[in-house]
């Protein structure tokens, strides 16, 4: 994925957890007592990455955090990028010995306009987090501008990174300037699109924008996002599941909710027909804003902004792992080649968590993350999903393993 292109007839030869050697299947020495995998007929990938996980929806608990954890790496997902963090993750990822779990990185818990009242409170729990051993500052709406500008003054004197949601009192032009790393689920770019002097309200995204919009401003938004060098990672399906006009009912009935403790299925279930009432998705409406957000997509991607694949799971009717492929294939839909998809899911994910070298790449030197597909994702996306093996640091879980692995992750099932 670092390269154009497809090698074939390769060997690659991995020890002590990393890529040592690559070369012709014909010329490559293998050491002695080396366990082989049988790669012919098959294709060699970059383990995928997760840019925007939740180890655990709100209030989930530890159980459902480690469940992430299980999931991921059995959807061949072997780096994710934690956005939401509560005080039980932290220890949990600590105690990883023994698992099969992605690399995590984790973001400080959120800064929101509740927990943080005031600059002071910003100063003090960014430095606090950056003591702790956070990767970046994850923002969420509420802050008012000058709790924010505190915020971005002090990540930015301490090395970390903002990344999250665009707070409404900032607005885009401002947060691009203010040392973003990457914008989430495309926030503050609808808002952007409204013509000069309309008050946006705050609501679901933009949603209740869509008559609004300008799309002739579309350009000019797109040239300041590409001018700021922001990543920005739409979690598309996620937002679409939102605004989609299915019943909570049939969404449950995916073959994937088998991994959904039923308290949380309930509860997206009950989630997603208060929101279709609540914010009042007809389909005219959701039509166009998806077709719209995908627009987005296109012409950031065609501009050349980097775009970075995140899933949002555990949110509504999201599996770790599992909504992966359905997001490769929204960016093919929205006009991405199958390989720059791939490639948001892989080199893009790396390059955002400032591991371009460690992961992300069949590659010697980097990790031992690895996926083996039966077929070429470049010509058929869906072999992504069912993978003949996955090498995480190095370790191997053939398919029978992770069909073991993942039956002992369903819930006792009660009708799915
Ligand atoms: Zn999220």
């Amino acid at each position: 994925m670092a390269e154009e292109g497809v090698r074939t007839h390769q060997t690659v030869v991995v020890s002590n957890g990393r890529i040592m050697r690559i070369g012709p299947a014909s010329q490559t020495p293998i050491p002695p007592g080396t366990t082989r995998i049988d790669g012919r007929g098959k294709v060699l990938m970059p383990g995928l990455g997760d840019a925007h996980a939740h180890l655990s929806t709100v209030g989930g608990g530890p159980a459902l955090a480690g469940r992430a954890l299980d999931l991921y790496p059995l959807f061949g997902v072997t780096t994710i990028r934690s956005m939401y963090t509560e005080p039980h993750h932290r220890p949990l990822l600590a105690n990883a010995a023994g698992r099969v779990w992605p690399r995590v990185v984790v973001a400080s818990p959120a800064f929101t306009g509740q927990s943080t009242p005031t600059p002071q409170a910003a100063r003090d729990s960014v430095r606090k987090y950056k003591a702790e051993g956070f990767a970046f500052t994850k923002v969420l709406p509420g802050l008012s501008r000058p709790t924010f500008d505190t915020l971005a003054a002090e990540s930015k004197a301490l090395g970390m990174p903002l990344a999250g949601h665009v707070p409404a009192a900032v607005g885009l032009e401002q947060a691009l300037q203010s040392g973003f790393v990457s914008i989430e689920h495309l926030d503050g770019l609808m808002e952007a699109l409204l013509p000069p002097g309309t008050q946006a309200q705050p609501g679901f995204f933009g949603l209740g924008l869509i008559d609004r919009v300008d799309e002739g401003r579309l350009a000019e938004v797109v040239r300041q996002v590409k001018a700021s060098g922001v990543v920005v990672v739409p979690t598309e399906m996620a937002m679409e599941r939102y605004v989609s006009t299915d019943s909570g009912t049939a969404l449950a009935r995916r073959p994937e909710m088998r991994y959904v403790p039923m308290p949380l299925l309930q509860a997206w279930i009950g989630q997603k027909d208060n929101f279709a009432r609540g914010v009042g998705v007809t389909a005219a409406r959701a039509a166009r804003y998806r077709a719209l957000r995908r627009r987005f997509i296109r012409e950031l991607h065609a501009a050349g902004v980097p775009i970075a694949l995140g899933s949002d799971a555990f949110n509504l009717f999201d599996v770790p792992g599992a909504s992966i492929v359905e997001e490769l294939t929204a960016f093919v839909d929205a006009g991405m080649t199958p390989r720059a998809a791939i490639r948001s899911a892989t080199v893009e994910v790396a390059r955002l968590m400032n591991i371009p070298h460690v992961t992300g790449t069949v590659s010697v030197g980097a990790v031992a993350d690895l996926v083996l597909l039966e077929g070429d994702p470049l010509l058929d996306l869906r072999q992504v999903a069912h993978p003949a093996g996955v090498m995480l640091n190095g370790r191997w879980l053939d398919r029978a393993e992770m069909d073991r692995r993942l039956r002992a992750l369903e819930v006792p099932s009660t009708g799915h």
